[in-house]
C-alpha cells in the first residue's frame, strides 16, 4: 500500500524531469489545438453532470498510509462556468460501510446532530464552492485538473507549456503559479485521459493529486468523460459515475451565480482572543478547552505533551503555552495518539525543535519513510527549512512515564475500528482519560440507531485494563463524566 503512494510520486517526478527536456512551446501549441478541437472545449462555455459513487476523506485512513475510507455518495451534480472560472459540487454522502473503520465523520454539527463519530446517521449534505478567479491557489489547480478546465489552465499559461511523449502517450504540462507542475495524458484520440498536478498537503509534503478520466461521450461535438476518479496520494479521493451531462446549460451558471454571490461567513472583527488553558487536575491542563488541541502533563523536571494537531502555527502555541504554565521545565515527549492529519500535524515541528515522539509502533514505516521522510519543497515548513532526524519511540501495548508522584500510562486500544494503532492515555493520580475520536460528545442529539462501535470499544478497553476513570478528555474539546461515555456506549452504569 505504502509502495503505490512511493510509485505515484516517483512518477510524477519522472515526468517532470522528462518534460524538461521536451519540445518548447511552439510544439506543445500544435498538440494543445488538436486535443482542445477534439475535446470541443472551445464551444464549452458550462457544463452540468450529474452522478453517482464515492468519496474519501483524506488523512482519515485506518491504517497508517493506507486508502482514505470510503463513503457512497447516493447524488452528485457539479456545475462549472467556465467563463469565470469558478465550480459548485453538490453531493450527498452516507455512512454506509459494514463495519466503519477510519474517521472522516468530521465535526459534531448542532443542526443536523451528524459528525464528530461514525457511523453518521442519515444524509450527510456536503457541498463546497471552487472559485478559481480568487488568488486561491488550490481552487485554480482543482478547476485545472478537469479535463475541460486543464486545456483553459494550459492556454492563459502558455509561458510554460510543454509537450512531451512518455511511455509511448503525449502529454501536455505547465507549471502553476511559479512552482505546481500539472501535467495530461492524451489518448489515441486526443481525449485527456488523465490529469496530474504536484501540490502541497501539510502533512505529506509534496503530494500528487490526479484525475482520471475515461469512456467519453460525444455531446454534439463536445466531448464528456462518463467515468472520473480522483485521487490524493494514489487513493481515491472522489469516484464518480456520471449519468447524466449537460454542456453550456443555463442551470450550471446559474448554480455557480448562486454559490458565488453568497457572501463567505464574515470574518470576525478582531481576531480571536488566543484560547486559555483549561486546568483538569493538579499539573494538567487542556490548552484548547473548546477544540482541538494538545493536553499539557506536568512532571516534577519535565512536562510531556499529549498529542500534536495542527501544524507549525499550534505547536508554537502549545509550546509557549507550555512555558507559561510551567516555566523552565521542557517538554521530554510528546505523545501522538494516531496518524489522522488532525491529529499529528503538529508533530513535524515538535521534531524541528528536537523533541521526542511517543507512538504505536503501527505507525512506523508511515512516519519513518513518508511522513518525515517526503519533500516539502513546494511549501516549505518549520522541520523543511531546519532538518533533524526524528527521535520516535514506540509504544506496543503499554507505556508509563513516572516521577513517582505524576504517571502517565499510555495504553493501546484493541480492535478499535476508528484508527490502526490508537493510543489512549490515563493519569491514574487524577483518575483522567485521555482520547481521541472514540468518543464525542452529541449535545442535543437524539441517541445514535446503535452506540458507536468506536465509543463500546473505548468502554472495553478501559474495562479490559480495569482502569478507574473518573472523566474522559476528549482531544477535540472538553471533558465529560465517563458515566456519560458508558451511556453512549449503551452501558448501563455499575456503581462498584
Ligand atoms: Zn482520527
Amino acid at each position: 500500500m505504502k509502495k503505490r503512494f512511493a510509485l505515484a510520486i516517483a512518477a510524477s517526478l519522472l515526468f517532470s524531469l522528462h518534460i524538461q527536456a521536451q519540445q518548447p512551446a511552439a510544439d506543445a501549441d500544435t498538440v494543445i489545438k488538436a486535443v482542445t478541437m477534439a475535446m470541443g472545449t472551445a464551444r464549452l462555455r458550462s457544463v452540468q453532470y450529474t452522478g453517482t459513487g464515492s468519496i474519501n476523506p483524506t488523512g482519515q485512513a485506518y491504517t497508517t498510509g493506507g486508502a482514505w475510507p470510503r463513503y457512497t455518495v447516493t447524488k452528485y451534480t457539479m456545475s462549472i462556468d467556465f467563463s469565470l472560472p469558478a465550480m459548485r459540487q453538490e453531493l450527498i454522502r452516507i455512512d454506509d460501510a459494514k463495519v466503519p473503520r477510519g474517521g472522516g465523520a468530521g465535526g459534531y454539527n448542532p443542526q443536523t446532530f451528524q459528525g464528530g463519530i461514525r457511523p453518521i446517521p442519515g444524509d450527510i449534505i456536503q457541498n463546497n464552492t471552487i472559485d478559481a478567479r480568487a488568488t486561491n491557489q488550490n481552487a485554480a489547480i482543482q478547476f485545472w485538473l478537469t479535463p475541460h478546465g486543464f486545456l483553459k489552465g494550459i492556454a492563459a499559461n502558455m509561458a510554460t507549456a510543454k509537450t512531451a511523449t512518455v511511455r509511448g502517450k503525449k502529454t501536455l504540462a505547465f507549471t502553476a503559479f511559479g512552482k505546481f507542475p500539472i501535467t495530461a495524458t492524451i489518448d489515441g484520440n486526443n481525449l485527456i485521459e488523465k490529469v496530474e498536478a504536484l501540490v502541497d498537503i501539510a502533512f505529506t509534503g509534496d503530494t500528487v493529486l490526479d484525475g482520471a478520466y475515461t469512456n467519453y461521450r460525444d455531446l454534439d461535438g463536445i466531448r464528456f468523460p462518463m467515468h472520473i476518479l480522483m485521487r490524493e496520494g494514489g487513493w481515491p479521493v472522489l469516484e464518480v459515475n456520471v449519468a447524466q451531462v449537460s454542456p453550456n446549460a443555463q442551470a450550471a451558471i446559474d448554480a455557480v451565480a448562486r454559490a458565488t454571490s453568497t457572501p463567505p461567513p464574515a470574518a470576525p472583527a478582531a481576531p480571536a482572543a488566543p484560547p486559555q488553558p483549561v486546568k483538569l487536575a493538579d499539573g494538567v491542563w487542556q490548552l484548547v478547552p473548546n477544540g482541538e488541541g494538545s493536553i499539557l502533563v506536568e512532571f516534577k523536571d519535565y512536562v510531556v505533551m499529549v498529542e500534536a494537531p495542527g501544524g507549525d502555527a499550534v505547536t508554537a502555541a502549545s509550546i509557549a503555552a507550555a512555558q507559561r504554565l510551567t516555566p523552565g521545565k521542557p517538554i521530554k515527549y510528546v505523545v501522538n495518539s494516531h496518524h489522522h492529519a488532525d491529529h499529528a500535524g503538529g508533530m513535524r515541528a515538535y521534531v524541528a525543535e528536537g523533541i521526542p515522539i511517543i507512538t504505536q509502533e503501527s505507525h512506523k514505516k508511515y512516519y519513518e519513510e513518508q511522513i518525515f521522510k517526503n519533500p516539502h519543497t513546494l511549501n516549505p515548513d518549520r522541520l523543511a527549512r531546519m532538518p533533524r532526524a526524528p527521535m520516535l519511540e514506540y509504544v506496543k501495548d503499554k507505556r508509563v512515564i513516572t516521577d513517582g508522584n505524576q504517571t502517565l500510562e499510555i495504553y493501546l486500544m484493541k480492535d478499535q475500528p476508528h484508527a490502526e494503532g490508537l493510543l489512549m492515555m490515563y493519569l491514574p493520580k487524577s483518575k483522567l482519560l485521555m482520547q481521541a475520536d472514540a468518543y464525542i460528545p452529541r449535545p442535543g442529539a437524539p441517541p445514535l440507531p446503535m452506540p458507536s462501535p468506536y465509543t463500546t470499544n473505548l468502554v472495553d478497553n478501559i474495562t479490559r485494563l480495569k482502569l478507574d476513570v473518573a472523566r474522559v478528555v476528549q482531544i477535540h474539546g472538553g471533558s465529560s463524566p465517563y458515566s456519560e461515555v458508558l451511556t453512549a456506549a449503551g452501558r448501563s452504569v455499575s456503581t462498584n
